[in-house]
């Protein structure tokens, strides 16, 4: 199984556990269907109107898009570890 699959069955099982707060529950189901707002996300749905710069705000090395903050951004990286290192 790959890791987006392992992810994608952990997230669905966030979803449909009644024991998970649903402020977890909710950002679970925003995470599998790429509704947050990551500015990949919102000049993609703005049309124009915000521009042309999706670069990560943290790290200015990639698109800021669901997947880079999620994974490879160095800066959510550090995160992740001060929360479950
Ligand atoms: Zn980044």
């Amino acid at each position: 199984m790959c890791f987006q699959c392992f992810l994608d069955r952990v997230l669905r099982k966030i979803v449909w556990d009644s024991w998970t707060p649903l402020k977890i529950r909710l950002l679970a189901w925003r995470i599998i269907l790429d509704r947050l707002p990551s500015k990949w996300n919102l000049v993609k749905r703005s049309g124009n109107f915000l521009g042309n710069d999706v670069m990560c705000v943290w790290c200015q090395t990639q698109a800021e898009t669901l997947n880079h903050l999620l994974f490879p951004c160095h800066f959510s990286y550090q995160i992740w570890q001060l929360l479950y290192g």
